[in-house]
Protein backbone atom coordinates (compact mmCIF):
# COMPACT_ATOMS: atom_id res chain seq x y z
CA UNK A 1 0.00 0.00 0.00
CA UNK A 2 0.71 3.44 -0.39
CA UNK A 3 -0.54 6.02 2.17
CA UNK A 4 0.42 9.12 2.42
CA UNK A 5 -0.38 13.03 4.25
CA UNK A 6 -0.86 15.91 2.62
CA UNK A 7 -0.20 18.75 5.12
CA UNK A 8 0.42 22.48 4.94
CA UNK A 9 -1.74 25.75 5.88
CA UNK A 10 -4.94 26.58 4.22
CA UNK A 11 -4.29 27.21 0.47
CA UNK A 12 -0.90 25.19 0.14
CA UNK A 13 -2.31 23.24 -2.64
CA UNK A 14 -3.35 20.34 -0.57
CA UNK A 15 -6.34 19.99 -2.77
CA UNK A 16 -5.08 20.74 -6.35
CA UNK A 17 -2.02 18.39 -6.03
CA UNK A 18 -4.35 15.91 -4.80
CA UNK A 19 -6.64 15.64 -7.47
CA UNK A 20 -3.78 14.37 -9.61
CA UNK A 21 -1.96 12.03 -6.86
CA UNK A 22 -5.46 10.15 -6.66
CA UNK A 23 -5.53 9.42 -10.15
CA UNK A 24 -1.56 8.76 -11.21
CA UNK A 25 -1.21 6.46 -7.94
CA UNK A 26 -5.28 4.91 -7.97
CA UNK A 27 -5.21 6.11 -4.42
CA UNK A 28 -8.64 6.79 -2.38
CA UNK A 29 -9.15 9.81 -1.17
CA UNK A 30 -9.81 11.17 2.29
CA UNK A 31 -10.30 15.19 2.86
CA UNK A 32 -11.63 15.76 6.19
CA UNK A 33 -12.74 19.09 5.11
CA UNK A 34 -14.58 17.91 2.28
CA UNK A 35 -16.37 15.37 4.14
CA UNK A 36 -17.59 17.76 6.40
CA UNK A 37 -18.69 19.77 3.90
CA UNK A 38 -20.77 17.02 1.96
CA UNK A 39 -22.29 16.31 5.42
CA UNK A 40 -23.34 19.97 6.11
CA UNK A 41 -24.71 20.27 2.20
CA UNK A 42 -26.47 17.07 3.46
CA UNK A 43 -27.75 18.36 6.69
CA UNK A 44 -26.63 15.52 8.58
CA UNK A 45 -26.73 15.25 12.68
CA UNK A 46 -22.64 15.60 12.15
CA UNK A 47 -22.43 18.34 9.73
CA UNK A 48 -24.69 20.58 11.38
CA UNK A 49 -22.31 19.69 14.78
CA UNK A 50 -19.69 21.32 12.71
CA UNK A 51 -21.18 24.07 11.18
CA UNK A 52 -20.38 26.47 13.44
CA UNK A 53 -16.78 25.85 14.35
CA UNK A 54 -15.95 25.75 10.64
CA UNK A 55 -17.50 28.84 10.14
CA UNK A 56 -15.56 30.10 12.67
CA UNK A 57 -11.98 28.91 11.50
CA UNK A 58 -11.53 26.37 14.53
CA UNK A 59 -11.03 23.28 14.27
CA UNK A 60 -13.97 20.30 14.95
CA UNK A 61 -13.42 17.89 17.50
CA UNK A 62 -11.34 14.87 17.05
CA UNK A 63 -13.98 13.24 17.94
CA UNK A 64 -16.04 14.10 14.80
CA UNK A 65 -13.15 13.73 12.91
CA UNK A 66 -12.29 9.65 13.96
CA UNK A 67 -16.22 8.75 13.19
CA UNK A 68 -15.93 9.84 9.45
CA UNK A 69 -12.61 8.99 8.64
CA UNK A 70 -12.85 5.27 9.89
CA UNK A 71 -16.18 4.76 7.89
CA UNK A 72 -14.61 5.72 4.93
CA UNK A 73 -11.29 3.38 5.40
CA UNK A 74 -13.63 0.51 6.68
CA UNK A 75 -15.86 0.65 3.43
CA UNK A 76 -12.22 0.09 1.23
CA UNK A 77 -10.68 -2.77 2.39
CA UNK A 78 -9.07 -3.60 -0.33
CA UNK A 79 -7.31 -0.06 -1.14
CA UNK A 80 -4.32 0.43 -2.58
CA UNK A 81 -3.61 3.23 -0.58
CA UNK A 82 -5.31 6.70 1.00
CA UNK A 83 -4.16 10.35 0.57
CA UNK A 84 -4.95 12.10 3.50
CA UNK A 85 -5.91 15.53 3.08
CA UNK A 86 -6.22 17.81 6.07
CA UNK A 87 -5.81 15.34 8.62
CA UNK A 88 -4.09 14.89 10.98
CA UNK A 89 -4.67 18.46 11.81
CA UNK A 90 -3.69 17.65 15.57
CA UNK A 91 -1.55 15.50 17.76
CA UNK A 92 -4.10 13.44 18.74
CA UNK A 93 -5.37 12.77 15.48
CA UNK A 94 -1.61 11.65 14.14
CA UNK A 95 -2.31 8.98 17.26
CA UNK A 96 -5.72 8.17 15.71
CA UNK A 97 -3.91 8.06 12.19
CA UNK A 98 -1.33 5.56 13.61
CA UNK A 99 -4.08 3.13 14.72
CA UNK A 100 -6.16 3.35 11.85
CA UNK A 101 -3.02 2.18 9.93
CA UNK A 102 -2.46 -1.01 12.35
CA UNK A 103 -5.82 -2.15 12.04
CA UNK A 104 -4.92 -2.49 8.09
CA UNK A 105 -1.81 -3.93 8.91
CA UNK A 106 -0.40 -0.81 7.35
CA UNK A 107 1.34 2.14 8.15
CA UNK A 108 1.76 5.63 7.11
CA UNK A 109 4.63 5.78 4.29
CA UNK A 110 5.33 9.73 4.94
CA UNK A 111 3.89 12.74 5.39
CA UNK A 112 4.64 15.87 3.22
CA UNK A 113 4.75 19.24 4.27
CA UNK A 114 3.94 21.97 1.56
CA UNK A 115 4.97 25.04 3.35
CA UNK A 116 4.37 28.58 1.75
CA UNK A 117 4.33 31.92 4.15
CA UNK A 118 1.68 33.21 5.40
CA UNK A 119 0.86 36.35 2.91
CA UNK A 120 0.59 34.25 0.26
CA UNK A 121 -2.06 31.44 2.17
CA UNK A 122 -4.37 34.61 3.12
CA UNK A 123 -4.05 35.94 -0.37
CA UNK A 124 -4.64 32.13 -1.95
CA UNK A 125 -7.72 31.89 0.58
CA UNK A 126 -9.09 35.75 -0.92
CA UNK A 127 -8.74 34.42 -4.21
CA UNK A 128 -9.97 31.14 -4.22
CA UNK A 129 -13.04 32.99 -1.78
CA UNK A 130 -14.04 34.86 -4.86
CA UNK A 131 -15.36 31.99 -6.38
CA UNK A 132 -15.01 28.82 -4.00
CA UNK A 133 -18.85 29.13 -2.40
CA UNK A 134 -16.63 28.42 1.16
CA UNK A 135 -18.09 29.94 3.91
CA UNK A 136 -14.48 29.82 5.73
CA UNK A 137 -12.71 31.45 2.88
CA UNK A 138 -12.98 35.19 3.70
CA UNK A 139 -10.31 37.25 5.84
CA UNK A 140 -11.38 37.18 9.45
CA UNK A 141 -12.04 33.24 9.18
CA UNK A 142 -8.47 32.46 7.35
CA UNK A 143 -6.49 34.45 10.20
CA UNK A 144 -8.14 31.60 12.73
CA UNK A 145 -7.60 29.37 10.52
CA UNK A 146 -3.97 30.05 10.29
CA UNK A 147 -4.06 30.90 14.18
CA UNK A 148 -5.67 27.13 14.55
CA UNK A 149 -2.92 26.08 12.12
CA UNK A 150 0.18 27.59 14.26
CA UNK A 151 -1.21 26.66 17.48
CA UNK A 152 -2.98 23.26 17.22
CA UNK A 153 -1.59 22.03 13.68
CA UNK A 154 1.92 22.53 13.29
CA UNK A 155 3.04 20.26 16.52
CA UNK A 156 1.90 17.06 14.45
CA UNK A 157 4.92 18.05 12.22
CA UNK A 158 7.13 16.78 14.68
CA UNK A 159 5.28 14.23 15.57
CA UNK A 160 6.90 12.92 12.02
CA UNK A 161 9.80 14.36 11.95
CA UNK A 162 10.87 12.39 15.07
CA UNK A 163 9.95 9.15 13.37
CA UNK A 164 11.91 10.55 9.95
CA UNK A 165 8.58 10.12 8.08
CA UNK A 166 8.24 13.84 6.72
CA UNK A 167 9.08 15.80 3.63
CA UNK A 168 9.52 19.66 2.94
CA UNK A 169 8.54 21.04 -0.06
CA UNK A 170 8.87 24.55 -0.95
CA UNK A 171 4.84 25.01 -2.20
CA UNK A 172 5.62 28.76 -3.32
CA UNK A 173 6.35 26.83 -6.73
CA UNK A 174 4.49 26.66 -9.74
CA UNK A 175 1.65 23.61 -9.40
CA UNK A 176 4.06 21.54 -11.65
CA UNK A 177 6.60 22.01 -10.28
CA UNK A 178 5.54 21.10 -6.86
CA UNK A 179 3.90 18.23 -7.94
CA UNK A 180 6.92 16.53 -9.48
CA UNK A 181 8.92 16.83 -6.10
CA UNK A 182 5.54 14.63 -4.59
CA UNK A 183 6.22 12.37 -7.84
CA UNK A 184 9.80 11.99 -7.12
CA UNK A 185 9.10 11.08 -3.13
CA UNK A 186 5.72 8.40 -3.75
CA UNK A 187 8.01 6.94 -6.51
CA UNK A 188 10.71 6.30 -4.37
CA UNK A 189 8.23 5.01 -1.31
CA UNK A 190 6.77 3.03 -4.06
CA UNK A 191 9.64 0.97 -4.64
CA UNK A 192 9.82 -0.20 -0.69
CA UNK A 193 6.69 -2.26 -1.72
CA UNK A 194 6.76 -5.40 -2.75
CA UNK A 195 4.95 -5.52 -6.50
CA UNK A 196 2.86 -9.19 -6.29
CA UNK A 197 1.18 -10.21 -9.26
CA UNK A 198 -0.84 -13.12 -9.86
CA UNK A 199 -1.29 -14.62 -13.46
CA UNK A 200 -4.31 -16.50 -14.22
CA UNK A 201 -5.02 -18.25 -17.48
CA UNK A 202 -6.45 -22.03 -18.69
CA UNK A 203 -3.37 -24.44 -19.08
CA UNK A 204 -1.59 -23.88 -22.26
CA UNK A 205 -2.45 -20.31 -22.24
CA UNK A 206 1.30 -19.32 -21.89
CA UNK A 207 0.89 -18.58 -17.93
CA UNK A 208 4.20 -20.49 -17.08
CA UNK A 209 6.80 -19.50 -19.99
CA UNK A 210 5.51 -15.71 -19.82
CA UNK A 211 5.19 -15.72 -16.34
CA UNK A 212 8.91 -17.15 -15.69
CA UNK A 213 10.34 -14.48 -18.40
CA UNK A 214 8.73 -11.88 -16.92
CA UNK A 215 9.48 -12.71 -13.92
CA UNK A 216 13.16 -12.42 -15.59
CA UNK A 217 13.00 -8.70 -16.65
CA UNK A 218 11.03 -7.50 -13.90
CA UNK A 219 13.52 -8.73 -10.99
CA UNK A 220 10.74 -10.81 -9.33
CA UNK A 221 10.49 -14.33 -7.93
CA UNK A 222 8.56 -16.85 -9.56
CA UNK A 223 6.37 -19.13 -7.75
CA UNK A 224 4.58 -21.82 -9.49
CA UNK A 225 3.13 -24.27 -7.63
CA UNK A 226 3.32 -26.73 -9.96
CA UNK A 227 7.01 -27.15 -10.63
CA UNK A 228 7.30 -26.61 -6.56
CA UNK A 229 5.16 -30.19 -6.18
CA UNK A 230 7.46 -31.04 -9.12
CA UNK A 231 10.46 -30.77 -7.33
CA UNK A 232 8.71 -32.49 -4.54
CA UNK A 233 8.19 -35.88 -6.51
CA UNK A 234 11.62 -35.23 -7.95
CA UNK A 235 13.52 -35.46 -4.79
CA UNK A 236 10.75 -38.08 -3.57
CA UNK A 237 10.33 -36.01 -0.18
CA UNK A 238 7.27 -37.23 1.83
CA UNK A 239 5.30 -34.17 0.39
CA UNK A 240 6.29 -35.53 -3.04
CA UNK A 241 5.19 -39.55 -2.47
CA UNK A 242 1.70 -37.82 -0.88
CA UNK A 243 0.76 -36.12 -4.51
CA UNK A 244 2.20 -38.19 -7.30
CA UNK A 245 -0.79 -39.76 -8.49
CA UNK A 246 -2.99 -36.66 -7.87
CA UNK A 247 -0.39 -34.58 -10.13
CA UNK A 248 0.03 -37.29 -12.77
CA UNK A 249 -3.83 -37.53 -13.34
CA UNK A 250 -4.32 -33.33 -13.66
CA UNK A 251 -6.01 -33.26 -10.23
CA UNK A 252 -5.48 -30.63 -7.90
CA UNK A 253 -3.21 -31.43 -4.61
CA UNK A 254 -4.65 -30.56 -1.44
CA UNK A 255 -4.47 -26.72 -0.08
CA UNK A 256 -2.85 -28.02 2.93
CA UNK A 257 0.09 -28.72 1.06
CA UNK A 258 -0.17 -25.74 -1.38
CA UNK A 259 0.00 -23.85 1.92
CA UNK A 260 3.30 -25.67 3.16
CA UNK A 261 4.77 -25.09 0.06
CA UNK A 262 3.88 -21.39 -0.54
CA UNK A 263 4.80 -20.67 3.21
CA UNK A 264 8.31 -21.77 2.69
CA UNK A 265 8.92 -19.34 -0.36
CA UNK A 266 7.61 -16.30 1.19
CA UNK A 267 9.03 -16.54 4.48
CA UNK A 268 12.57 -16.87 2.64
CA UNK A 269 12.44 -14.77 -0.38
CA UNK A 270 15.44 -14.12 -2.58
CA UNK A 271 15.61 -10.51 -1.60
CA UNK A 272 13.36 -9.75 -5.61
CA UNK A 273 11.35 -6.92 -5.91
CA UNK A 274 7.92 -9.20 -5.84
CA UNK A 275 6.45 -11.93 -6.36
CA UNK A 276 4.62 -13.85 -9.53
CA UNK A 277 2.17 -16.42 -8.50
CA UNK A 278 1.30 -18.78 -11.45
CA UNK A 279 -1.30 -21.82 -10.66
CA UNK A 280 -1.84 -20.30 -7.09
CA UNK A 281 -5.11 -19.42 -6.57
CA UNK A 282 -6.42 -22.22 -7.99
CA UNK A 283 -9.54 -21.87 -5.92
CA UNK A 284 -11.24 -19.98 -3.42
CA UNK A 285 -9.64 -21.39 -0.57
CA UNK A 286 -6.43 -20.24 -1.53
CA UNK A 287 -7.75 -17.34 -3.01
CA UNK A 288 -8.28 -16.46 1.17
CA UNK A 289 -4.90 -18.56 2.34
CA UNK A 290 -2.84 -15.94 -0.65
CA UNK A 291 -4.18 -13.08 0.72
CA UNK A 292 -3.41 -13.73 4.53
CA UNK A 293 -0.10 -15.37 3.51
CA UNK A 294 0.96 -11.97 1.97
CA UNK A 295 -0.68 -9.91 5.03
CA UNK A 296 1.45 -11.73 7.05
CA UNK A 297 4.54 -10.39 5.39
CA UNK A 298 2.96 -6.88 5.42
CA UNK A 299 2.25 -7.30 1.71
CA UNK A 300 -0.99 -7.44 -0.93
CA UNK A 301 -1.90 -8.50 -4.52
CA UNK A 302 -1.20 -5.47 -6.51
CA UNK A 303 -2.15 -6.96 -10.00
CA UNK A 304 -3.97 -9.29 -11.31
CA UNK A 305 -3.58 -10.71 -14.68
CA UNK A 306 -5.99 -13.22 -16.89
CA UNK A 307 -4.20 -14.51 -20.26
CA UNK A 308 -7.12 -15.20 -22.60
CA UNK A 309 -6.96 -17.83 -24.68
CA UNK A 310 -9.67 -19.28 -27.05
CA UNK A 311 -10.28 -23.00 -25.86
CA UNK A 312 -9.73 -24.67 -29.90
CA UNK A 313 -6.28 -23.08 -29.60
CA UNK A 314 -5.61 -24.27 -25.92
CA UNK A 315 -6.39 -28.20 -27.09
CA UNK A 316 -4.22 -27.43 -30.08
CA UNK A 317 -1.55 -26.07 -27.73
CA UNK A 318 -1.28 -28.92 -25.31
CA UNK A 319 -1.89 -31.76 -27.89
CA UNK A 320 0.77 -30.40 -29.91
CA UNK A 321 2.51 -29.88 -26.64
CA UNK A 322 1.92 -33.97 -25.21
CA UNK A 323 4.15 -34.64 -28.84
CA UNK A 324 6.83 -33.09 -27.27
CA UNK A 325 9.61 -33.70 -24.81
CA UNK A 326 7.91 -30.42 -22.92
CA UNK A 327 4.91 -32.64 -22.61
CA UNK A 328 4.39 -32.61 -18.58
CA UNK A 329 2.82 -36.14 -17.15
CA UNK A 330 -0.51 -34.38 -16.95
CA UNK A 331 -1.15 -33.81 -20.74
CA UNK A 332 0.20 -36.86 -22.06
CA UNK A 333 -3.17 -37.95 -23.31
CA UNK A 334 -6.60 -36.21 -24.61
CA UNK A 335 -8.52 -37.38 -21.11
CA UNK A 336 -6.28 -35.77 -18.62
CA UNK A 337 -6.21 -32.80 -21.10
CA UNK A 338 -9.83 -32.45 -20.83
CA UNK A 339 -9.61 -32.61 -17.10
CA UNK A 340 -7.59 -29.75 -16.69
CA UNK A 341 -9.28 -27.66 -18.54
CA UNK A 342 -12.49 -28.47 -16.62
CA UNK A 343 -10.66 -28.53 -13.15
CA UNK A 344 -10.01 -24.57 -14.33
CA UNK A 345 -13.36 -24.06 -15.66
CA UNK A 346 -15.11 -25.29 -12.49
CA UNK A 347 -12.50 -24.41 -9.75
CA UNK A 348 -10.46 -21.57 -11.10
CA UNK A 349 -12.83 -19.41 -12.88
CA UNK A 350 -14.73 -18.42 -9.34
CA UNK A 351 -11.50 -17.41 -8.00
CA UNK A 352 -11.08 -15.01 -11.05
CA UNK A 353 -15.03 -14.10 -10.95
CA UNK A 354 -14.44 -13.36 -6.73
CA UNK A 355 -11.71 -11.26 -7.80
CA UNK A 356 -13.42 -9.18 -10.63
CA UNK A 357 -16.55 -8.62 -7.74
CA UNK A 358 -13.92 -6.25 -5.98
CA UNK A 359 -10.82 -5.15 -8.13
CA UNK A 360 -9.63 -4.95 -11.31
CA UNK A 361 -8.49 -7.99 -13.46
CA UNK A 362 -6.63 -7.02 -16.65
CA UNK A 363 -7.48 -9.59 -19.22
CA UNK A 364 -4.74 -10.05 -21.96
CA UNK A 365 -5.04 -11.49 -24.90
CA UNK A 366 -2.75 -14.68 -25.14
CA UNK A 367 -3.27 -15.12 -28.78
CA UNK A 368 -0.40 -14.63 -31.30
CA UNK A 369 4.18 -14.99 -30.64
CA UNK A 370 5.66 -15.60 -27.67
CA UNK A 371 7.13 -12.08 -28.14
CA UNK A 372 3.89 -10.14 -29.23
CA UNK A 373 2.02 -11.63 -26.09
CA UNK A 374 4.98 -10.74 -23.84
CA UNK A 375 5.26 -7.39 -24.73
CA UNK A 376 1.72 -6.88 -23.89
CA UNK A 377 2.23 -8.62 -20.44
CA UNK A 378 5.35 -5.95 -19.75
CA UNK A 379 3.32 -3.02 -20.92
CA UNK A 380 0.60 -3.74 -17.90
CA UNK A 381 3.02 -4.59 -15.45
CA UNK A 382 5.17 -1.65 -16.15
CA UNK A 383 2.47 0.46 -15.44
CA UNK A 384 1.46 -1.54 -12.38
CA UNK A 385 4.57 -1.05 -11.20
CA UNK A 386 4.35 2.63 -11.09
CA UNK A 387 1.55 2.93 -9.36
CA UNK A 388 0.10 1.64 -6.25
CA UNK A 389 0.50 -1.54 -4.54
P1 LIG B 1 -10.11 22.17 4.74
O1 LIG B 1 -11.03 21.88 3.63
O2 LIG B 1 -9.14 21.03 4.98
O3 LIG B 1 -9.43 23.50 4.65
O4 LIG B 1 -11.01 22.22 6.08
C1 LIG B 1 -12.02 23.18 6.28
C2 LIG B 1 -12.43 23.21 7.76
O5 LIG B 1 -12.96 21.93 8.14
C3 LIG B 1 -11.31 23.46 8.74
O6 LIG B 1 -11.04 24.81 8.93
C4 LIG B 1 -11.85 22.83 10.01
O7 LIG B 1 -12.84 23.62 10.61
C5 LIG B 1 -12.54 21.59 9.48
N1 LIG B 1 -11.60 20.43 9.41
C6 LIG B 1 -11.17 19.79 8.29
N2 LIG B 1 -10.36 18.77 8.59
C7 LIG B 1 -10.25 18.76 9.93
C8 LIG B 1 -9.53 17.95 10.85
N3 LIG B 1 -8.75 16.91 10.45
N4 LIG B 1 -9.64 18.21 12.18
C9 LIG B 1 -10.43 19.22 12.62
N5 LIG B 1 -11.12 20.03 11.80
C10 LIG B 1 -11.05 19.82 10.47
Amino acid sequence: MLNIALFGPPGAGKGTQSAYLVERFNLIYISTGEMLRREMGAGTQLGEQARGIIAAGGLVSDEIIVQIIEKTITENPDASGFLFDGFPRTFVQAYILDGLMIKLNTSLNCLINLHIPEDISVSRLLRRGETSGRLDDNETVIRNRLREYHEKTVPVLQFYRDKGQHHDIDGTRPVEEVRDDIIRILEKELEKNLFNLVLFGYPGSGRGSQGFAIAEKFGLEYIATGSMIHEEIDNNTAIGREVTEMYQTGELVPDEIVVRLIEKRLANPKGARGFIFKGIPRTLVQSYILDSLLRKHGSGISKIINLDVPVLELVRRLDARSHTDRRMPYDASTGNIVKRLKEHETKTIPVINKYRQHREVVTIDGTGTFEQVFERLSAVVEAGMHTSR
